[in-house]
Protein backbone atom coordinates (compact mmCIF):
# COMPACT_ATOMS: atom_id res chain seq x y z
CA UNK A 1 0.00 0.00 0.00
CA UNK A 2 1.02 4.03 -0.54
CA UNK A 3 2.74 5.05 3.15
CA UNK A 4 4.44 7.89 3.85
CA UNK A 5 6.94 6.46 6.64
CA UNK A 6 10.78 7.56 7.66
CA UNK A 7 13.77 5.11 8.06
CA UNK A 8 15.72 7.83 10.07
CA UNK A 9 15.22 11.15 11.22
CA UNK A 10 15.88 14.74 10.03
CA UNK A 11 14.45 17.18 8.23
CA UNK A 12 11.54 17.10 5.77
CA UNK A 13 13.39 15.44 3.24
CA UNK A 14 13.17 11.72 5.35
CA UNK A 15 9.71 11.62 4.71
CA UNK A 16 9.27 9.18 1.83
CA UNK A 17 6.57 8.16 0.02
CA UNK A 18 6.23 4.44 -1.21
CA UNK A 19 5.25 1.07 -0.69
CA UNK A 20 4.54 -0.47 2.83
CA UNK A 21 3.02 -3.85 3.54
CA UNK A 22 -0.55 -3.73 4.46
CA UNK A 23 -1.38 -4.46 8.04
CA UNK A 24 -2.77 -7.56 9.09
CA UNK A 25 -5.90 -7.57 11.30
CA UNK A 26 -5.11 -8.67 14.95
CA UNK A 27 -7.45 -10.07 17.38
CA UNK A 28 -9.91 -7.31 18.66
CA UNK A 29 -9.17 -4.91 16.11
CA UNK A 30 -10.74 -2.84 13.20
CA UNK A 31 -9.00 -1.99 9.70
CA UNK A 32 -9.58 1.40 8.23
CA UNK A 33 -9.18 2.61 4.92
CA UNK A 34 -7.81 5.77 5.74
CA UNK A 35 -9.21 9.42 4.17
CA UNK A 36 -7.36 12.21 6.43
CA UNK A 37 -4.93 12.12 9.16
CA UNK A 38 -4.08 15.46 9.90
CA UNK A 39 -0.81 16.84 11.27
CA UNK A 40 0.22 17.59 14.64
CA UNK A 41 3.85 19.07 16.24
CA UNK A 42 3.97 15.29 17.26
CA UNK A 43 4.61 14.47 13.75
CA UNK A 44 7.70 17.09 13.48
CA UNK A 45 9.49 16.00 16.82
CA UNK A 46 9.25 12.25 15.24
CA UNK A 47 10.45 13.23 11.86
CA UNK A 48 12.99 15.16 13.33
CA UNK A 49 14.00 12.89 16.60
CA UNK A 50 13.62 15.50 18.99
CA UNK A 51 12.13 13.56 21.88
CA UNK A 52 11.00 10.79 19.73
CA UNK A 53 13.17 7.46 19.38
CA UNK A 54 10.54 5.10 18.54
CA UNK A 55 11.94 1.95 16.08
CA UNK A 56 12.03 2.78 12.36
CA UNK A 57 11.00 2.17 9.65
CA UNK A 58 7.82 3.84 11.13
CA UNK A 59 4.39 4.78 9.23
CA UNK A 60 4.02 8.73 10.05
CA UNK A 61 0.75 10.03 11.27
CA UNK A 62 -0.78 10.29 14.61
CA UNK A 63 -4.32 11.60 14.04
CA UNK A 64 -6.61 9.04 11.73
CA UNK A 65 -10.14 9.45 10.20
CA UNK A 66 -11.26 6.66 7.75
CA UNK A 67 -14.09 4.02 6.91
CA UNK A 68 -14.04 0.72 8.47
CA UNK A 69 -13.09 -2.07 5.96
CA UNK A 70 -12.94 -4.74 8.13
CA UNK A 71 -13.66 -6.23 12.27
CA UNK A 72 -11.69 -8.85 13.60
CA UNK A 73 -14.52 -11.37 14.80
CA UNK A 74 -13.78 -11.10 17.73
CA UNK A 75 -14.05 -8.13 18.53
CA UNK A 76 -16.35 -6.42 21.26
CA UNK A 77 -17.41 -3.44 19.24
CA UNK A 78 -20.96 -1.97 18.06
CA UNK A 79 -19.03 -0.37 14.83
CA UNK A 80 -20.36 -2.05 11.05
CA UNK A 81 -18.36 -2.44 8.29
CA UNK A 82 -19.07 1.24 5.98
CA UNK A 83 -18.75 3.05 9.55
CA UNK A 84 -17.32 6.64 9.21
CA UNK A 85 -15.15 6.58 12.26
CA UNK A 86 -11.97 8.22 13.91
CA UNK A 87 -8.62 6.92 16.08
CA UNK A 88 -8.07 7.77 19.54
CA UNK A 89 -4.02 8.35 19.63
CA UNK A 90 -3.25 6.05 22.98
CA UNK A 91 -3.54 2.59 22.42
CA UNK A 92 -3.72 1.35 26.02
CA UNK A 93 -3.14 -2.27 27.62
CA UNK A 94 -5.73 -4.89 27.83
CA UNK A 95 -7.27 -3.41 30.55
CA UNK A 96 -5.85 -5.09 33.64
CA UNK A 97 -2.71 -2.95 34.65
CA UNK A 98 -3.00 -1.05 37.94
CA UNK A 99 -4.31 2.10 36.58
CA UNK A 100 -6.71 0.63 33.78
CA UNK A 101 -8.21 -1.74 36.44
CA UNK A 102 -9.09 1.66 38.12
CA UNK A 103 -10.68 3.51 35.58
CA UNK A 104 -7.75 5.93 35.38
CA UNK A 105 -6.57 4.28 31.73
CA UNK A 106 -5.44 7.97 31.09
CA UNK A 107 -2.15 6.86 33.83
CA UNK A 108 -1.32 3.14 31.53
CA UNK A 109 1.93 3.12 31.52
CA UNK A 110 2.23 0.85 28.64
CA UNK A 111 0.23 2.91 26.55
CA UNK A 112 1.76 3.23 22.87
CA UNK A 113 0.76 6.21 20.40
CA UNK A 114 -0.10 5.84 16.36
CA UNK A 115 2.39 7.39 14.45
CA UNK A 116 5.21 7.09 17.16
CA UNK A 117 5.42 3.81 19.06
CA UNK A 118 3.03 2.08 16.17
CA UNK A 119 2.27 2.68 12.36
CA UNK A 120 0.00 6.10 11.97
CA UNK A 121 -2.37 7.26 9.13
CA UNK A 122 -0.42 8.43 6.34
CA UNK A 123 -0.96 4.89 4.86
CA UNK A 124 -3.99 3.88 2.69
CA UNK A 125 -4.98 1.35 5.59
CA UNK A 126 -4.22 1.18 9.42
CA UNK A 127 -5.29 -1.32 11.97
CA UNK A 128 -6.47 -0.10 15.73
CA UNK A 129 -8.01 -1.98 18.51
CA UNK A 130 -11.50 -1.66 18.23
CA UNK A 131 -11.86 0.45 21.67
CA UNK A 132 -9.82 3.24 20.05
CA UNK A 133 -12.33 3.87 17.29
CA UNK A 134 -15.33 6.10 17.41
CA UNK A 135 -18.03 6.77 14.98
CA UNK A 136 -18.64 10.21 13.65
CA UNK A 137 -21.18 11.57 11.41
CA UNK A 138 -21.37 10.39 7.81
CA UNK A 139 -21.81 14.17 6.89
CA UNK A 140 -18.63 15.03 8.49
CA UNK A 141 -16.21 15.42 5.81
CA UNK A 142 -12.89 13.37 6.61
CA UNK A 143 -10.25 15.85 6.17
CA UNK A 144 -12.56 17.53 9.46
CA UNK A 145 -12.72 14.20 11.29
CA UNK A 146 -9.25 13.64 11.17
CA UNK A 147 -8.72 17.23 12.26
CA UNK A 148 -10.01 16.43 15.88
CA UNK A 149 -9.19 13.56 17.76
CA UNK A 150 -5.64 14.84 19.31
CA UNK A 151 -6.55 18.75 18.56
CA UNK A 152 -9.47 18.19 20.47
CA UNK A 153 -9.17 15.80 23.13
CA UNK A 154 -5.85 17.63 24.23
CA UNK A 155 -7.75 21.07 24.32
CA UNK A 156 -10.45 19.06 26.63
CA UNK A 157 -8.39 17.34 28.34
CA UNK A 158 -6.60 20.56 29.76
CA UNK A 159 -9.43 22.89 30.25
CA UNK A 160 -11.99 20.72 31.33
CA UNK A 161 -10.49 18.19 33.47
CA UNK A 162 -7.28 19.71 34.40
CA UNK A 163 -8.50 23.66 34.52
CA UNK A 164 -11.93 22.53 34.98
CA UNK A 165 -13.19 26.18 33.50
CA UNK A 166 -16.34 27.39 34.99
CA UNK A 167 -18.85 29.43 32.99
CA UNK A 168 -17.49 32.58 34.95
CA UNK A 169 -13.99 32.11 34.16
CA UNK A 170 -11.59 34.25 31.78
CA UNK A 171 -9.15 32.43 30.26
CA UNK A 172 -6.21 33.48 28.08
CA UNK A 173 -5.40 30.98 25.18
CA UNK A 174 -2.22 31.63 23.87
CA UNK A 175 -1.15 31.10 19.72
CA UNK A 176 -4.86 31.31 19.05
CA UNK A 177 -3.79 29.33 15.58
CA UNK A 178 -2.43 25.97 16.74
CA UNK A 179 -4.72 23.57 16.31
CA UNK A 180 -5.05 22.59 20.27
CA UNK A 181 -5.42 26.56 20.93
CA UNK A 182 -8.37 27.14 18.40
CA UNK A 183 -10.09 23.75 19.73
CA UNK A 184 -9.64 25.32 23.49
CA UNK A 185 -11.01 28.72 21.79
CA UNK A 186 -14.07 27.11 21.01
CA UNK A 187 -14.30 24.81 24.12
CA UNK A 188 -13.84 27.61 26.32
CA UNK A 189 -16.76 29.62 24.65
CA UNK A 190 -18.91 26.42 24.85
CA UNK A 191 -18.40 26.68 28.63
CA UNK A 192 -19.70 30.11 28.75
CA UNK A 193 -16.29 30.99 29.45
CA UNK A 194 -14.78 34.70 28.36
CA UNK A 195 -12.15 34.13 26.43
CA UNK A 196 -9.04 36.21 25.23
CA UNK A 197 -6.23 34.80 23.14
CA UNK A 198 -3.18 35.86 20.96
CA UNK A 199 -2.10 36.08 17.37
CA UNK A 200 0.53 38.11 15.72
CA UNK A 201 -1.00 38.99 12.10
CA UNK A 202 -4.44 40.65 11.36
CA UNK A 203 -5.89 37.54 9.32
CA UNK A 204 -5.40 35.18 12.06
CA UNK A 205 -7.14 38.06 14.48
CA UNK A 206 -9.68 38.08 12.25
CA UNK A 207 -10.13 34.19 12.24
CA UNK A 208 -9.80 33.84 15.84
CA UNK A 209 -12.82 36.00 16.54
CA UNK A 210 -14.68 34.05 13.72
CA UNK A 211 -14.71 30.94 16.15
CA UNK A 212 -15.44 32.71 19.38
CA UNK A 213 -12.68 34.59 20.90
CA UNK A 214 -13.93 37.63 22.70
CA UNK A 215 -10.36 39.43 22.99
CA UNK A 216 -7.55 39.44 20.75
CA UNK A 217 -4.12 40.75 21.84
CA UNK A 218 -1.70 41.26 18.83
CA UNK A 219 1.58 39.93 20.55
CA UNK A 220 3.66 41.52 18.20
CA UNK A 221 2.22 45.28 18.89
CA UNK A 222 2.46 44.67 22.36
CA UNK A 223 5.34 44.23 24.52
CA UNK A 224 3.76 43.02 27.38
CA UNK A 225 0.70 40.03 26.68
CA UNK A 226 0.41 40.36 31.03
CA UNK A 227 -0.27 44.54 30.68
CA UNK A 228 -2.34 43.59 27.61
CA UNK A 229 -4.59 41.03 29.85
CA UNK A 230 -4.67 42.95 32.63
CA UNK A 231 -5.84 45.86 30.71
CA UNK A 232 -8.84 43.77 29.42
CA UNK A 233 -10.08 42.63 33.02
CA UNK A 234 -9.74 45.73 34.72
CA UNK A 235 -6.62 45.35 36.15
CA UNK A 236 -7.59 41.63 37.57
CA UNK A 237 -5.78 38.87 35.73
CA UNK A 238 -7.27 35.95 34.01
CA UNK A 239 -8.24 32.69 36.34
CA UNK A 240 -7.32 30.24 33.76
CA UNK A 241 -4.17 30.63 30.87
CA UNK A 242 -3.92 27.29 28.75
CA UNK A 243 -0.31 27.31 27.24
CA UNK A 244 0.64 25.92 24.22
CA UNK A 245 3.85 27.74 23.33
CA UNK A 246 5.95 27.13 26.62
CA UNK A 247 9.52 29.24 27.23
CA UNK A 248 8.68 32.42 25.04
CA UNK A 249 5.57 33.37 27.40
CA UNK A 250 6.27 31.56 30.88
CA UNK A 251 6.83 34.48 33.00
CA UNK A 252 4.08 36.42 30.83
CA UNK A 253 1.33 33.58 31.32
CA UNK A 254 2.49 33.93 35.09
CA UNK A 255 1.76 37.44 35.40
CA UNK A 256 -1.50 37.41 33.68
CA UNK A 257 -2.94 35.12 36.70
CA UNK A 258 -5.35 36.03 39.01
CA UNK A 259 -4.41 35.00 42.84
CA UNK A 260 -5.62 31.22 42.57
CA UNK A 261 -5.35 30.98 39.52
CA UNK A 262 -4.66 27.80 37.34
CA UNK A 263 -2.34 27.20 34.66
CA UNK A 264 -2.23 24.24 32.03
CA UNK A 265 0.36 23.87 29.99
CA UNK A 266 0.65 21.00 27.02
CA UNK A 267 3.44 22.62 24.39
CA UNK A 268 6.39 23.70 24.54
CA UNK A 269 6.99 24.75 20.74
CA UNK A 270 8.68 27.91 21.63
CA UNK A 271 11.33 25.98 24.17
CA UNK A 272 11.01 23.61 27.49
CA UNK A 273 13.89 25.81 29.55
CA UNK A 274 12.98 28.76 30.95
CA UNK A 275 14.09 30.59 34.34
CA UNK A 276 11.08 30.81 36.90
CA UNK A 277 10.72 33.97 39.50
CA UNK A 278 9.57 32.01 42.18
CA UNK A 279 8.60 35.18 44.46
CA UNK A 280 5.62 35.01 41.91
CA UNK A 281 4.20 31.73 43.54
CA UNK A 282 5.42 33.07 47.06
CA UNK A 283 3.24 36.37 46.51
CA UNK A 284 0.19 34.16 44.76
CA UNK A 285 -1.47 30.85 45.08
CA UNK A 286 -1.62 29.50 41.93
CA UNK A 287 -1.98 26.27 40.43
CA UNK A 288 0.59 24.98 37.72
CA UNK A 289 -1.05 22.01 36.28
CA UNK A 290 0.68 19.66 32.97
CA UNK A 291 -1.39 17.68 30.51
CA UNK A 292 -0.16 13.60 29.97
CA UNK A 293 -2.48 11.01 28.78
CA UNK A 294 -5.59 11.43 28.55
CA UNK A 295 -8.44 9.00 29.44
CA UNK A 296 -11.02 6.70 26.80
CA UNK A 297 -13.80 8.36 28.87
CA UNK A 298 -13.08 11.91 28.29
CA UNK A 299 -12.50 11.05 24.59
CA UNK A 300 -15.97 9.47 24.07
CA UNK A 301 -17.12 12.67 25.96
CA UNK A 302 -15.46 14.96 22.91
CA UNK A 303 -16.53 13.29 20.19
CA UNK A 304 -20.03 13.31 21.69
CA UNK A 305 -20.23 16.89 21.63
CA UNK A 306 -18.40 16.83 18.09
CA UNK A 307 -21.38 14.43 17.09
CA UNK A 308 -23.72 16.61 18.08
CA UNK A 309 -22.19 19.43 16.13
CA UNK A 310 -20.89 21.62 19.28
CA UNK A 311 -17.03 21.62 18.20
CA UNK A 312 -15.89 21.58 14.35
CA UNK A 313 -12.65 21.10 13.36
CA UNK A 314 -10.88 23.51 11.36
CA UNK A 315 -9.16 22.82 8.52
CA UNK A 316 -6.69 25.16 6.94
CA UNK A 317 -5.14 23.63 4.30
CA UNK A 318 -5.08 19.68 3.00
CA UNK A 319 -2.18 17.75 1.17
CA UNK A 320 -1.99 14.25 -1.10
CA UNK A 321 0.36 11.80 0.76
CA UNK A 322 2.97 12.35 -2.12
CA UNK A 323 2.97 16.01 -0.13
CA UNK A 324 3.47 15.60 3.70
CA UNK A 325 6.70 17.22 3.19
CA UNK A 326 5.15 20.40 2.05
CA UNK A 327 2.87 20.19 4.54
CA UNK A 328 5.74 19.90 7.46
CA UNK A 329 7.31 22.90 6.03
CA UNK A 330 4.23 24.43 6.73
CA UNK A 331 3.60 23.61 9.85
CA UNK A 332 6.64 24.92 10.52
CA UNK A 333 6.57 28.10 9.14
CA UNK A 334 3.33 28.45 10.92
CA UNK A 335 1.42 30.44 8.17
CA UNK A 336 -1.89 28.66 9.02
CA UNK A 337 -4.99 28.71 10.85
CA UNK A 338 -6.12 25.28 12.79
CA UNK A 339 -5.48 21.92 10.99
CA UNK A 340 -3.06 20.52 8.18
CA UNK A 341 -4.76 17.25 7.05
CA UNK A 342 -2.78 14.75 4.38
CA UNK A 343 -5.95 12.82 2.24
CA UNK A 344 -4.89 9.15 1.24
ZN1 LIG B 1 -3.26 -0.10 31.32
Amino acid sequence: MKAVYISQYGGTDVLTCGDRPEPEIAPGEVMLRVRGSALNRLDIGMRSGRGYQGPLPRIMGCDVAGEVVQISPDADTNLSVGDHVVLDNRVKCAGNCEYCIQGLDQYCPQQKRLGVDLDGGHAEYITAPAINAYKVRDDMSFPEAASLPLACHTAWHCLVTQAQIQPWDEVLIHAASSGVASMGIQIAKMMGCRVITTAGVDWKIEKAREIGADEVINYRETDSISRAVMELTNGKGVDVVFDVVGADVWEESMLSLKPNGRLVITGVTSGARTEMNLSVLQGRPLHLMGSGGRSRRTFGDVMTLVNRGELRGIVSQTFPLEEVAEAHQVMEDREFFGKLVIES
